[in-house]
């Protein structure tokens, strides 16, 4: 029977800012994404049961319905019930390489390759809006996953514009692997602290929304201005995260001695990533970074801007 391959990029944030609170309970923010060619591969396969089974190496990666991959094919077999009976289940193989709770959207981009593959296994021929529309029933970033590239996202983030794409810029992440962040626990503690200027009401908030869309950031990407993007990187997030979590805060401040474009948390963290112009000036990020903290538990990873999504390699 045949596997489908998928890769399943990363993300990082250029911008995030949190502009309030929505009546479905999640923040209404504006971010700018973009994808990178860090990936995980997810392998699909019939397995000839009616069950659907996740198999993942990775400590922290549930193999149950906790899944965001498993969670991707029950909402597919709910959707197509017919063509789940004529195929029968399936078998995910999550080949981990993205770092988990590390703001890069790991989980989400797994579940965008799952409804990706599945659309392709099943012959569904759904057009990516569609696949989009699904992706935001299982969380708010699957939608960027399943398009990439570089975009704004607006709402709780799965409204997205397309922007030009970056493809020759480079991002070093590095990420103390014992050092987890909750995405949870960092929006509740923003909400806590800063819940106060909160815009409420739907004018100022449209306004915040279009402000990201005519700003300077988007004005950068347009141009493809490298040292202005580095410049405007911007983090809301990091005004709980840092204060809270020390080693992230010194691993920033280690990144910006070596005067790289820029340096920024990625989402909730606990990822900090410098932009460089080139392959070469990455390394020699990476290298420095590498002999300055001499730290076992700091992971590095060079990575490249891409402008794909979820992508089928065989
Ligand atoms: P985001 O950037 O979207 O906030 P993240 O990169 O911070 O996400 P994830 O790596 O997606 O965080 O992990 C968040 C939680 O989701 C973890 O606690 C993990 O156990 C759980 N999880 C469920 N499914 C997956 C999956 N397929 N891959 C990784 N984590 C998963």
């Amino acid at each position: 029977m045949h596997t489908y391959s998928l890769l399943a990029h990363a993300k990082i944030n250029l911008y995030l800012e949190v502009i309030g609170d929505r009546p479905d309970g999640y923040h209404e923010l504006a971010m700018v994404l973009q994808s990178i060619d860090l990936a995980d591969r997810i392998d699909l396969r019939a397995n000839g049961t009616n069950r659907i089974q996740v198999h993942c190496d990775h400590p922290q990666v549930p193999t149950d319905e906790r899944n965001l991959a498993y969670k991707a094919a029950a909402l597919m077999t709910e959707e197509f019930p017919d063509t789940f009976s004529q195929f029968g289940g399936i078998d995910i193989t999550i080949h981990k390489r993205i770092p988990v709770e590390a703001g890069l959207a790991g989980g989400s981009c797994n579940g965008a390759a799952v409804l990706v593959g599945l659309d392709l296994m099943w012959k569904l021929g759904l057009t990516q809006i569609e696949l989009q529309e699904l992706g935001a029933k299982l969380g708010s970033d699957v939608p960027f996953c399943i398009a990439g590239g570089t975009a704004i996202a607006t709402g709780r983030g799965e409204q997205l514009s397309p922007l030009p794409s970056l493809e020759d810029m480079y991002a070093v992440l590095a990420k103390y692997q014992s050092l987890s962040v909750s995405t949870g626990w960092a929006y509740q503690t923003y909400r806590q602290q800063f819940g106060e200027a909160y815009v409420s009401n739907r004018q100022d908030l449209l306004g915040r929304r279009q402000r990201v869309h005519s700003g300077s950031m988007v004005a950068a990407i347009s141009h493809r201005n490298n040292e202005q993007i580095a410049q405007l990187l911007h983090n809301d997030l990091e005004r709980v995260v840092l204060p809270a979590q020390p080693r992230v805060a010194q691993l920033k401040k280690a990144m910006q001695q070596l005067n790289p474009l820029g340096v920024m948390m990625s989402g909730s963290g606990s990822t900090v990533f410098a932009l460089a112009n080139s392959r070469a000036q990455a390394e020699t990020l990476r290298s420095q970074l590498q002999q300055q903290l001499a730290d076992p538990d700091l992971g590095i990873w060079v990575t490249r801007f891409t402008a794909n999504g979820i992508q089928l390699i065989r």
